[in-house]
């Protein structure tokens, strides 16, 4: 039997950051292994909330070096842009067609944003619609998601459920290949590291500005004098620690129980983590720097993905055009 067959993708939203790292990249390249992987660069999902599109291009060409730096490997996996295989807009708009709207409203991201306030539009709407899309049209089997993309790949499942019983058996039905890392906050300790939020530590943050960022971090609020007795278990800068520091041999009990006792200072601790953070980035920063002095590179490895990609996907809307009797 072939190897199963992965997609998954990021969105161009800015600079890669250590959430995207343990929650998403780490576990890609470790994958490239055992399946066959197709990775997206979705710059048509990041126009759902972006409508400056002057960045796009600079934020792809730096989400492509990331994923290099990281590990993804070009001669195993396919790393394509979106808006490069045209057929995913075709069969999307075919897809639209089968997808009932109450599926669409009763998501939870396109309901948290009704819910925020926030200005809605179609596309928001049909993004998972042109997410099945992308899965569909690459006929993946498995999906690598976290817990709260899960929704989002059920309706995949059940507009290719919904297809092969209108028409016939063209889609496998995508299963999640779900994400154990749970979500890291970012350096404000309130929401989720994200492109979006200016909350991030890059992956190719300099040694400085990683200090700078460290520094900044909140610590336990119930500690305000040196010798009070911190509370590891609700400090952001800990579970840092916990993350990234015990990879390098930390004793992270011996923090903790220092902490506890009040013979750690919040300053020594963010200092430690700064150099933890500087260690872990460093082989990754070498790396981006190496990639950014061969730049044509990046042009053949978008070209060649998107010769691979474009012959699968061109290959499963014939397929559908056919099943749908709408090849003439
Ligand atoms: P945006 O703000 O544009 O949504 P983002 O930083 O949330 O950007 P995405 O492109 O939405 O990043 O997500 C890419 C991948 O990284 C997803 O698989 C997502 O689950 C993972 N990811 C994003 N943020 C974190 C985080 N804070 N912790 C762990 N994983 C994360
Ligand atoms: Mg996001």
């Amino acid at each position: 039997m072939g190897k199963q067959r992965i997609l998954s993708g990021m969105r161009p939203t800015g600079k890669l950051h250590l959430g995207n790292y343990l929650g998403a990249l780490s576990g890609w390249v470790k994958l490239q292994a055992e399946y066959e992987c197709f990775f997206m660069i979705a710059d048509w999902h990041a126009l759902t909330d972006h409508s400056n599109t002057a960045q796009i291009s600079k934020d792809i060409e730096e989400v492509l070096i990331d994923w290099l730096a990281a590990g993804l490997n070009p001669e195993v996996s396919t790393l394509f842009i979106q808006s490069h295989i045209p057929e995913h807009a075709e069969l999307h708009l075919l897809l639209s067609m089968i997808t009932p709207i109450s599926w669409l409203e009763r998501c939870p991201t396109y309901k948290e944003k009704l819910e925020m306030g926030s200005e809605t539009n179609y596309g928001l709407l049909g993004y998972p619609v042109l997410m099945a899309t992308d899965i569909l049209i690459y006929k993946a089997t498995r999906v690598p998601v976290g817990e709260d993309q899960l929704a989002h790949l059920e309706i995949s499942r059940e507009i290719a459920r919904k297809f092969n019983y209108l028409y016939s058996r063209v889609f496998p039905e995508p299963k999640p290949l779900l994400t154990k890392s749970p979500k890291i906050l970012g350096i404000d300790g309130e929401k989720k590291m994200s492109k979006s939020f200016n909350n991030y530590i890059a992956l190719g943050e300099k040694p400085k500005v990683i200090k700078e960022k460290v520094m900044r971090m909140f610590t336990d609020p119930e500690k305000i004098y040196l010798g009070d007795p911190g509370h590891p278990q609700k400090c952001n800068v800990y579970n840092y620690h916990k993350i990234f520091g015990q990879r390098l041999g930390e004793d992270v009990e011996l923090i903790s129980r220092k902490c506890k006792e009040g013979k750690l200072p919040c300053t020594t601790c963010k200092a430690n983590l700064a150099n933890v953070l500087i260690k872990t980035l460093a082989p990754f920063r070498e790396k981006r720097e190496q990639i950014q002095r061969e730049k044509q590179m990046l042009y053949k490895i978008i070209k060649e993905g998107r010769e691979k990609a474009e012959a699968v996907a061109s290959s499963t809307l014939r397929e559908v055009k056919t099943a749908m009797k709408m090849l003439y």
